[in-house]
């Protein structure tokens, strides 16, 4: 039988003897280890990292060794030395999985800490148990195994008598003068509002921007103010890679000791790696191994030869990036198994390369579509407003919390918003009546889970105004089905929700999330934003209180909101599905219940081709008369185009008063007077999928 003794519980002499003085200086009064002897002024990060090398640091039980690693030892020397070097600024790490970060992460926390006593350090998990494992798993042994700083620790007495020596409880570690807060970034940790000097922030992927500025602002008062965010690549443009595209975007450049050509490794990979029958396997020591080469073909055998170039000099914060090619440890033979191992591409991408991976129509928007929003709005005069008529209202409801979405229709025929609110309270629809009245809403779509009755309610103060959406079912050919048309097919049967109104709509998810991100992404937004700054009021996180701006919280959702298609095992049959990225995107749905809203008076029979069956009479008759029974007007003459990008299959084609398109007239958006047959311009947006 085996004796495990986990490397956790084994005896640490040092430590114990560390402990022994610091009880000794507590009992006399005398210190032995004084802060500034551990850091003394003007060493630098790097230097005390190999100082404590070189006097026997262990990682996870091996040596602490920067001497190999030319590449990660650039980031050490980017922990500030002085109070000026540190201030405002944020260092920002985009890295691959296994290399180590978490010991610099932790070691910079330390010395930041130590060297500007008095000094409150916040060290920030996304949630509460990784912030339990961070404090006991990783910074307690890094602690216990360097004594000088263990020497330090102390904690407040029971009795209140003042600090005495100890390690602290798991969220409070205090190092002389410097107070180690574990918190997390979700739920009711950010109501306490320590004030915070320096900051570490670990995967932050699933943090979202606002904790994370909500958590900055606690160092507005410091004289050190320097954060550290570290985090595994994740998704493009989102999370960590969003910070680090502010930022100065060091890449290390790799030199071939040939050529001299000096690039990022990742930049051409897996080209950058090839197979030589002759070079010895590093393990077997039999013929053949991977090397890593140049783009010309030049062996290289060192790939932390080279430097860190930045693609953006001119940034205020340090970003760089990371793979795991510039590790000592990991061999070109490593990085190609795990390449042709990895049945996930992302997660190679991510973990291995360090670097942001999505296949790209996963999630369609990015905050520089949003951007481009609101130039768009801008241009177009667009604005917040207090009333209005003839608006378009989707509803999101939770339970003592509706998410409500406003739109109104330009003269070009383009969306623009005019109100958003998260409203919170015991009747939520109270105040959404309100505004129904407020801003003239003329069709609005409101889940109708999980409160049926209060829904339904609301919607017979509206009578003919409010549609319940009872289903988000794959819907064959339509998006959206209202259940108000008078049925031809009367062996339909009706569900009980039905029989209690006649105002419900199913609508598609996928379809019409993917309608209304389409509107937001087109190179000429459909969708048209006011300024999200001039909008703000009081919204609640987990009971937290804050002033915030209702429209960048619908942003953050509809970046965190993917469409996804999966293949199902058992059938073969793709799926479509709309799919949340670490949040419930509540704006995202209120967004796309609005435009269902829209469908109902804009377009529906422009997108909609009905199913035999399913039409209603005045559709058919109108077709019927074009010798199309069957089919409405507006899609008969879209059957007629030729097929491919032409004006008549554009959203912006002319259309007369009840929708039909005209024989020619000013395009929706350019003004130039087109013909449904003349080729589509760039601004093109295919009809059908509106
Ligand atoms: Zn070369």
């Amino acid at each position: 039988m085996h004796v495990r003794i986990s490397r956790r519980n084994r005896p640490d002499m040092s430590a114990g003897l560390a402990q022994a003085l610091t009880r000794l200086e507590a009992r006399t009064g005398f210190r032995l280890t004084e802060p500034q002897k551990v850091i003394p002024d003007g060493l630098t990060f790097t230097a005390w990292c190999e100082r404590l090398a070189a006097e026997g640091l262990k990682v996870d039980g091996k040596p602490f060794r920067l001497d190999n690693r030319p590449a990660m030892r650039w980031l050490y020397d980017q922990i500030p030395t002085t109070k000026a070097e540190a201030f405002s600024h944020t260092l920002i790490l985009m890295k691959c999985a296994q290399v180590g970060f978490t010991i610099m992460e932790i070691l910079a926390a330390i010395y930041l800490g130590i060297k500007h006593g008095p000094c409150t350090v916040g060290m920030f998990l996304p949630d509460m148990n990784l912030a339990a494992v961070k404090s006991s798993e990783r910074f307690m042994p890094i602690v216990r195994s360097m004594p000088k700083v263990h020497g330090l620790m102390t904690q407040d007495a029971a009795d209140g008598t003042g600090r005495k020596a100890g390690e602290g409880n798991v969220t409070r570690r205090r190092l002389a003068e410097a107070l180690f807060v574990f918190s997390w970034t979700s739920g009711r940790a950010t109501t306490e509002s320590i004030p915070m000097d320096v900051l570490n922030f670990d995967e932050v992927q699933e943090m979202t921007l606002a904790q994370m500025e909500k958590t900055m602002e606690r160092m507005s008062g410091s004289d050190v103010r320097f954060a550290l965010m570290g985090s595994t690549a994740n998704w493009p443009e989102l999370d960590i890679h969003f910070h680090y595209l502010g930022g100065t975007r060091h890449r290390f450049h790799t030199e071939c000791p040939t050529c001299g050509a000096a690039k990022p490794l990742d930049e051409y990979f897996p080209a950058c790696i090839e197979w030589d029958a002759e070079a010895l396997h590093p393990l077997t020591k039999r013929p053949g191994s991977y090397r890593y080469v140049c783009e010309a073909g030049h062996r290289i055998d060192d790939p932390q030869r080279g430097q860190w170039i930045p693609e953006n000099p001119e940034a205020w914060n340090i970003s760089a990036h990371f793979h795991q090619m510039l590790s000592p440890t990991i061999s070109p033979d490593d990085i190609m198994r795990k390449y042709t191992d990895s049945t996930d591409k992302k997660n190679f991408y991510n973990r291995v390369l360090g670097k942001p991976y999505l296949d790209p129509t996963q999630i369609p928007v990015n905050l520089g579509h949003m951007r481009a929003c609101v130039e768009a709005g801008k241009a177009a005069g667009v604005r917040w407003k207090r009333g209005a008529r003839g608006t378009f209202m989707g509803i999101d409801q939770m339970g003592a919390f509706n998410v409500v979405h406003i739109k109104e229709r330009l003269p070009d025929g383009r969306q623009a918003y005019v109100h958003i609110e998260e409203i919170y309270g015991e009747d939520p629809f109270k105040r959404t009546s309100e505004l129904m009245e407020q801003y003239g809403v003329s069709v609005c779509v409101v889940e109708h889970l999980p409160n049926f009755n209060d829904a339904l309610r609301f919607a017979n103060r509206h009578p003919g105004r409010v549609f319940l959406c009872n289903g988000f079912d794959q819907l064959r050919d339509d998006m959206v089905k209202w259940g108000d048309a008078p049925k031809l097919d009367t062996s339909e049967r009706r569900t009980d929700d039905e029989m209690r109104t006649r105002y419900t709509v199913r609508a598609d998810q996928f379809k019409t999330m993917q309608t209304f991100f389409a509107r937001l992404t087109a190179p000429i937004p459909i969708c048209l934003w006011p300024d999200p700054n001039e909008l703000q009021q009081e919204v609640r996180d987990e009971g937290v209180k804050t002033i915030q701006s209702p429209a960048m919280r619908a942003w953050v959702h509809f970046t965190k909101t993917a469409l996804v298609v999966e293949k199902d095992e058992e059938t073969n049959q793709y799926k479509r599905k709309v799919a949340k990225v670490g949040i419930d995107p509540h704006h995202s749905y209120a967004a796309q219940l609005c435009d269902v809203a829209w469908a109902r008076a804009h377009g529906t029979a422009t997108f909609i081709i009905p199913e035999t069956g399913s039409d209603t009479e005045d559709l058919r008759a109108a077709a019927a008369e074009r010798g199309m029974p069957g089919l409405p007007t507006h899609v008969a003459a879209m059957l007629s185009l030729p097929p491919g990008e032409v004006c008549g299959r554009c959203t912006s084609f002319p259309v007369d008063d009840e929708g039909n398109p005209l024989p020619r007239g000013p395009c929706g958006l350019t003004g130039a007077i087109v013909q449904a047959a003349d080729p589509g311009c760039f601004q093109f947006v295919e009809a059908a999928e509106f």
